[in-house]
């Protein structure tokens, strides 16, 4: 196979690390072929940082440990990683100006977990700044080939967001750019972005992956996760980031690492697949809703039973989580100052003065508004009022999961109430993105693993099913998602001209 071979950008990772390691494909052609889509569909805004020299030495290095005959799993698979997860190798700004020019002394834990697994990391993904935002607008650094921040587009149409705030990983998956990437959910980030692009995206229990090198926006929430085009290819993904990591974070759970693909194939004969309610009320599209009835109609068919379940505090993650969230960020984004990380103001006449400029200068009008909201329900007077209150709600929302899973063994539902909407469209209204929030948002509270698999079209755009699980069901999930990708093919349709 030639490096011009146009099919190479049709394979998953499953079938491209297959054809790697029987040497049909080298990894150095893998890498030149993807970094050749990338620069051809720059205009998508998904790339921000692109290394070419150093990913065809990583290519070098897989092509030498396939040719042992023993080489990890994703030998000389091309991936790329949400510019949260910090690279020795490459800038890292997540979204942010105010990390201009940053460099971390080392890996994350995610990426260095990835590329021990052979994995060759060709560049870094735009994001919404410090991963605040459901659309991928609230960028502030260049994408690569221009020269200004730009939002990132959606290729089944380029007037429309792609989600966030994950949405160049969910891009660069869609566009077929690269077979995988990473992303983080702290609300939603990885879910509703994969629901906007068609692709298949996971968010495991929090702490079954390590935070160690993730840009903290709400350490209580924030979780890695894969997006690729199947559940399979997520589960191999997965499987290769996940594991404990005792040593730099102490929120990383005490359980190995799992291989998530030994269960795909799995049968659901009754399985209970549990519908909350109010994740099908009024406030869903329509053709929102008739996609995951569809879906829904679907895995009855696979032997599934559908069981109606409550969540009665859905509405309430919305206010529980834009408090906590930003009470965490509030305390997180305290760290950039102007003396230890990247951007610091020029002019200032004293210490005080730097960083107020410094911060000025180098957040965004998002960014702001969570630090003055997080720092407003922190203080005193308002702190019961606001986080303590938030906190006791947190718990009821985890509790009326508990609950459902007495019922159900997953719980199904839309990822978000609608398709991508148009760039522009919220305008100047955060609440509108809040609000769109809604379905992603308790899952998220409670800790819960949760995915979104492709699941249908309305007026053109892709919806998504959002598949919730208990605690550390994600090879139930996976499997889940698997039997209906096997039954479906939402999942391989690609956007016209990718
Ligand atoms: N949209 C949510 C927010 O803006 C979730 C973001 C995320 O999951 N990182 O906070």
């Amino acid at each position: 196979m030639s490096s011009s071979t146009p099919e190479l950008h049709r394979m998953g990772v499953a079938e491209l690390a297959a054809a790697l390691r029987e040497r049909k494909v080298s990894a150095v052609e893998a890498a030149r072929h993807q970094i050749g889509r990338i620069r051809q569909h720059q205009d998508l805004g998904a790339f921000v940082a692109l290394d070419e020299d150093l990913a065809l030495a990583q290519a070098r290095a897989a092509d030498a440990s396939i040719a042992t005959g023993n080489a990890p799993a994703l030998a000389g698979v091309p991936i790329a990683h949400k510019d949260i997860f910090v690279t020795a190798d490459q800038p890292t700004t997540a979204g942010s100006r105010i990390l201009a020019g940053y460099r971390s002394p080392f890996d994350a834990t995610v990426v260095r977990k990835l590329a021990e697994a052979g994995a060759v990391t060709l560049g870094k993904l735009s994001c919404d700044e410090f991963a605040m935002g459901s659309s991928n607008e609230n960028v502030a650094v260049p994408a690569i080939g221009f020269d200004h921040a730009v939002p990132v587009r959606n290729p089944w149409d380029r007037e429309r967001i792609p989600g966030g705030s994950s949405g160049g990983s969910a891009v660069a998956v869609a566009a077929r750019l690269v077979p995988a990437a990473t992303g983080t959910d702290t609300g939603g980030s990885i879910r509703q972005p994969a629901s906007f692009c068609g692709v298949t995206g996971i968010k495991p229990t929090y702490g079954r992956a390590s935070r160690y090198g993730m840009v903290a926006f709400a350490s209580s929430l924030d979780q890695a996760g894969p997006f690729a085009r199947s559940a399979e290819d997520c589960a191999l993904m997965l499987s290769a980031l996940c594991g404990p990591d005792p040593e730099r974070d102490s929120t990383s759970l005490d359980r190995p690492a799992e291989d998530y693909s030994r269960s795909l194939g799995d049968s659901l004969e009754g399985l209970r697949i549990g519908v909350p309610r109010e994740f099908l009320g009024d406030g869903v599209a329509p053709g929102v809703r008739a996609a995951i009835e569809a879906a829904l109609a679907e895995y009855e068919k696979l032997g599934a039973k559908r069981v109606e379940v409550t969540l009665p505090r859905t509405e309430l993650s919305i206010p529980v989580y834009y408090i906590i969230a930003a009470a965490e960020a509030s305390s997180n984004l305290s760290r950039f100052d102007g003396v230890k990380f990247g951007h610091r103001a020029e002019k200032y006449r004293d210490l005080a003065d730097m960083y107020a400029k410094t911060r000025e200068e180098g957040f965004g009008d998002e960014v702001k508004r969570r630090i003055m909201i997080g720092t407003y329900v922190l203080s005193h007077g308002y702190y019961d009022a606001y986080y303590l209150q938030a906190q006791k709600v947190r718990r009821m929302i985890a509790d009326d999961f508990r609950q459902a899973f007495a019922q159900c063994d997953l719980i199904a539902g839309p990822a978000a109430p609608t398709v991508a909407w148009k760039l522009g469209e919220h305008g100047d209204d955060p609440v509108a993105d809040y609000l769109a929030d809604i379905f992603t948002l308790p899952a998220s509270l409670a800790g819960l693993p949760g995915m979104s698999v492709p699941a249908g079209f309305d007026g053109g755009m892709p919806v998504g099913l959002q598949l919730i699980g208990n605690y550390f069901s994600e090879a139930k999930l996976l499997n889940a998602a698997h039997r209906f990708q096997q039954a479906t093919d939402w999942h391989q349709r690609t956007p016209q001209g990718f």
